[in-house]
C-alpha cells in the first residue's frame, strides 16, 4: 500500500475514533501516524486503542507509528456535572481545588501552585484562549473571576496564564507514570507537552531509555527562544501552534511557524505542523478555503507532516478530514512551484560522507530514470539524510528494525519496509530491488539507487550508492566476482 504523496499525516484519537473500523478507515484515508492524547483517556482507553492499531499494522502489513504526546505541566480544569457550561461575559465565575464536579459558578482548578502564583487583574485563557477571565479575588485555595470573553467550558479545558511566570516541573507525576505506561506498552514517539529547555528533553529521554523517540512540542515562549537547544538533544519537533497562539500574540505564530520548519528540516529531524488545521471540520463536512490554505501552506514550507486533533479525535467527519489532508497535500505536491519552493530552501550543508552520498544520490536519481531511492538504514537517520534532500524520486527505506520503520513513519517522503538484516552489499541490492518490485515502486526494466553503509550494521556509515537494474539476473552478472 503506497501513499501517493511525501508529506505525512498525524491524527489524535479520540471518542470519535477509537474502534477498529474507524481507525482502519482513518489509516485507510491517510492516516500514517496516530497521537494518543494522555491529557485525555484512561490507560485501559489508550491500551485498547494501542492494539487496534498493532492490530491493523499486522491486518494491512504496512509500519504505523504512534505518537503517545505527554500532557506536561499543562493547567486544566476539572469537569463539570453536565459536561459543559456556557460562560457568559460579566457574569463572575470561580476556580477552586474543590474536585466536585463544577457548574455555572465553579470549577476544580487542581494546581494549588497556580493559586499561590496569581494576582487581582491577571488574565486566565481557557480552552485555548476562547474564554478569557479576569482574577478579581484571589487566595490559596481560589480565585474568583469576571468573564470578560464568554463561550463554552467543558471537561478538562486547558488554561493558560501568560501574565504570570509559573514555577512548574517539566514532567508532572503523571508524566512520568504515562511514559512510563507508554513506553512499557510500546510506542514510538513520546511528545513532551510545554517543553521549556533542553534539559526537559534530556530528562525525558533518560526515563525513556531508547524505548521510544522524543518530540519535543514548542508551545512556550521559551521554548521558541531556546530553540536550536531543544533542537539539538530532540529527535522529532511539533509547532504547537494551539498553546503558542495563546501564550504569545497569534500572529507570531507564522513567523515562528516558518523558523521551526526550516531549523528541523537543516537538522534531519521530522517537523509536525499541529493544531486547528482543519478545524471547522470538527462540525463540518467541508474545511473553510483558508484551513486548506493553512494545510497547503505547511507542506509548501516543507513539514514533514501535518496534524489532526479535536477534528479525528472528537469531530463529526473524522475520516473526511483526513481524505482532506490526503487531497491538499496531493495536490500542493503536484504544483511545480511546490518544487521550486523545496529546492530554494534545501539547505547547502554538505559536511559528511553521509551528506555528500545522499545529495549525490538525489542528484543521480533526478538526473536519470531512477525509479526509486532505496535506502538501508538501522537508526533511520541515513533516511533523515535522504529525506532532507526532498528528492523527486520516491524514498524506499529498508530496515531490519520495526521500531525504526514505525518512527520514520513521521519522516517526509519514506516508504519503509522491514528487510532482513544484511552481511553483504550484494545481499542488500538484492533485497532493495525485491522491494522495488513487491511495493510497486519499479518493474524489472527499471533501475534504482541503493544507498547503504559497509560494514552492515554500524551507525552513521554510509558510504556506498550504487544504481542496480532490477532484472536480478542482470545483478549477478554486473557484479564483480
Ligand atoms: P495540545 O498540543 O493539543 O496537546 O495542546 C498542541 C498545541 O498546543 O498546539
Ligand atoms: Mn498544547
Amino acid at each position: 500500500m503506497r501513499r501517493l504523496r511525501n508529506v505525512k499525516i498525524v491524527a489524535t484519537l479520540g471518542p470519535a475514533s477509537s474502534d477498529y473500523d474507524t481507525i482502519r478507515a482513518l489509516f485507510e484515508a491517510g492516516a500514517d501516524v496516530f497521537r494518543l492524547n494522555m491529557s485525555h483517556g484512561t490507560h485501559d482507553d489508550i491500551r485498547a486503542r494501542h492494539a487496534i492499531i498493532r492490530r491493523i499494522e499486522s491486518d494491512t502489513g504496512r509500519p504505523i507509528g504512534i505518537l503517545a504526546d505527554l500532557q506536561g505541566p499543562k493547567l486544566r480544569v476539572g469537569v463539570f456535572a453536565a459536561g459543559a457550561e456556557d460562560l457568559v461575559e460579566g457574569q463572575p465565575f470561580r476556580l477552586d481545588l474543590d474536585p466536585a464536579s463544577g457548574d455555572a459558578g465553579r470549577v476544580q482548578l487542581p494546581h494549588p501552585e497556580i493559586f499561590a502564583a496569581l494576582v487581582p487583574g491577571a488574565a486566565l485563557l481557557v480552552n485555548d484562549g476562547k474564554i478569557r477571565l479576569r482574577v478579581e479575588t484571589c487566595g490559596a485555595d481560589f480565585a474568583d473571576c469576571t468573564v470578560t470573553v464568554g463561550g463554552t467550558i467543558s471537561n478538562r479545558k486547558g488554561v493558560n496564564v501568560p501574565d504570570v511566570v509559573l514555577p512548574v516541573a517539566a514532567l508532572s507525576d503523571k508524566d512520568r507514570r504515562d511514559l512510563d505506561f507508554a513506553c512499557d506498552l510500546g510506542v514510538d514517539w513520546l511528545a513532551l507537552s510545554f517543553v521549556q529547555r533542553a534539559e526537559d528533553v534530556t530528562e525525558a529521554r533518560e526515563l525513556a531509555r531508547g524505548r521510544a523517540a522524543i518530540l519535543s512540542k514548542i508551545e512556550k515562549p521559551a521554548a521558541v527562544h531556546a530553540f536550536a537547544e531543544i533542537l539539538a538533544v530532540s529527535d522529532g519537533i511539533m509547532v504547537a501552534r494551539g498553546d503558542l497562539g495563546v501564550e504569545l500574540p497569534v500572529q507570531a505564530v507564522p513567523p515562528i511557524q516558518k523558523r521551526l520548519v526550516r531549523g528541523a528540516r537543516a537538522a534531519a529531524k521530522p517537523v509536525i505542523v499541529a493544531t486547528q488545521m482543519l478545524e471547522s471540520m470538527i462540525e463540518s463536512p467541508m474545511p473553510t478555503r483558508a484551513e486548506v490554505s493553512d494545510v497547503a501552506a505547511a507542506i509548501y514550507e516543507g513539514a514533514d507532516a501535518v496534524m489532526l486533533s479535536a477534528e479525528s479525535a472528537a469531530g463529526r467527519f473524522p475520516i473526511e478530514a483526513v481524505r482532506t489532508m490526503h487531497n491538499v497535500a496531493v495536490s500542493v505536491e503536484r504544483d511545480p512551484t511546490y518544487r521550486d519552493v523545496i529546492e530554494a530552501s534545501r539547505s547547502a550543508r554538505r559536511q559528511t560522507v553521509a551528506d555528500g552520498i545522499v545529495a549525490a544520490g538525489r542528484e543521480i536519481a533526478e538526473t536519470t530514470d531512477i525509479k526509486a531511492i532505496c535506502c538501508f538504514s538501522q537508526t533511520g537517520t541515513t533516511v533523515g539524510l535522504v529525506s532532507r534532500e526532498k528528492p523527486r524520486v520516491p524514498i524506499l527505506a529498508l530496515t531490519p528494525l520495526i521500531q525504526t520503520a514505525r518512527r520514520l513513519c513521521l519522516t517526509w517522503g519514506t516508504h519503509c519496509v522491514l528487510a532482513p538484516e544484511q552481511e553483504r552489499f550484494k545481499g542488500a541490492v538484492i533485497a532493495a530491488v525485491r522491494a522495488a518490485l513487491a511495493e510497486g515502486f519499479a518493474v524489472e526494466t527499471d533501475h534504482v539507487l541503493v544507498i547503504a553503509g559497509v560494514p552492515f550494521n554500524v551507525t552513521g556509515s554510509t558510504n556506498i550508492l550504487r544504481v542496480a537494474p532490477c532484472d536480478e539476473r542482470l545483478i549477478f552478472r554486473a557484479e564483480p566476482q
